[in-house]
């Protein structure tokens, strides 16, 4: 039995088949959610009128201040929901609450993000440094896409260990567009050769890398670590996340 399969188990021998939400008690169909359909609907779909390459609905003329800096190998980003006051204890849950199996409810919603694909793609979750996986216990990005793989029918892999974070970043609180860039500069390396899929990194210009986060704030991570790769030579990378936070000082 698998550590992550226990860890589900004792999760429902511990928690009352309601939502974690709003603690309605959940449906026969809905028993092994942790989010009720009534909340899952609560979250705010993002929606165009958006830049259609990193997805952002705020109004701009001229080139997008978000993505203009970003590598040509990151073609687009979407978020399914917004990181409103219903969607960030769904966040929460997944990343400081120990409950990695809400990944399941927050994936429902991302169903529709899976980027236009003409040839084989790869799902890589954005990594954690290594002190910050030992003490959360798994990686919330991670689990995050393997709950997307299944949602997408379970044929696109999951590779974790090409991409690695080479350096630990300050927490990105309060910081502009420009400042979080700077602040994950250089963050991600790429391990090539013999990663799980042998000489994957000789051939990742034959790949669609679809990168995996839990928030995407200014998408300076998810811009770094599109660098890192398209420096290892991928062409076409897109990302994904399950919410988008408004930025404060963004206009
Ligand atoms: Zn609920
Ligand atoms: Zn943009």
């Amino acid at each position: 039995m698998q550590l992550s399969s226990v860890r589900s188990a004792v999760e429902q021998l511990f928690l009352p088949a309601e939502c974690l939400l709003c603690h309605a008690l959940l449906s026969q169909r809905d028993a092994n959610r942790l989010v009720c359909p009534v909340c899952r609907q609560r979250w705010r779909a993002v929606r165009p009128p958006w830049c259609e390459r990193c997805g952002q609905p705020e109004p701009h003329f001229g080139p997008c201040r978000l993505c203009n800096q970003w590598p040509s190998a990151l073609k687009s980003v979407r978020s399914a929901a917004w990181l409103d006051h219903n969607a960030r204890p769904a966040v929460h849950a997944l990343k400081y609450g120990g409950l990695p199996r809400i990944a399941d409810d927050l994936t429902a919603v991302m169903a529709q993000l899976r980027p236009p694909s003409d040839g084989p793609s790869v799902l890589i979750p954005i990594p954690l440094a290594t002190k910050r996986l030992r003490q959360r216990g798994y990686n919330q990005s991670e689990v995050l896409a393997r709950a997307l793989a299944r949602e997408w029918g379970g044929r696109i892999p999951v590779l974790v260990t090409l991409l690695v974070r080479t350096r630990e970043t300050p927490t990105q609180t309060a910081l502009t567009p420009e400042t979080r860039l700077a602040n994950v500069a250089g963050a991600f390396g790429v391990r090539n050769a013999k990663c799980g899929m042998r000489n994957f990194a000789c051939r990742l210009s034959s790949f669609e890398l679809i990168l995996v986060d839990d928030v995407f704030t200014t998408g300076a991570t998810l811009a770094e670590a599109a660098r890192a790769l398209e420096q290892a030579g991928a062409r076409r990378i897109y990302g994904v996340t399950f919410a988008r936070a408004a930025i404060p000082d963004f206009s």
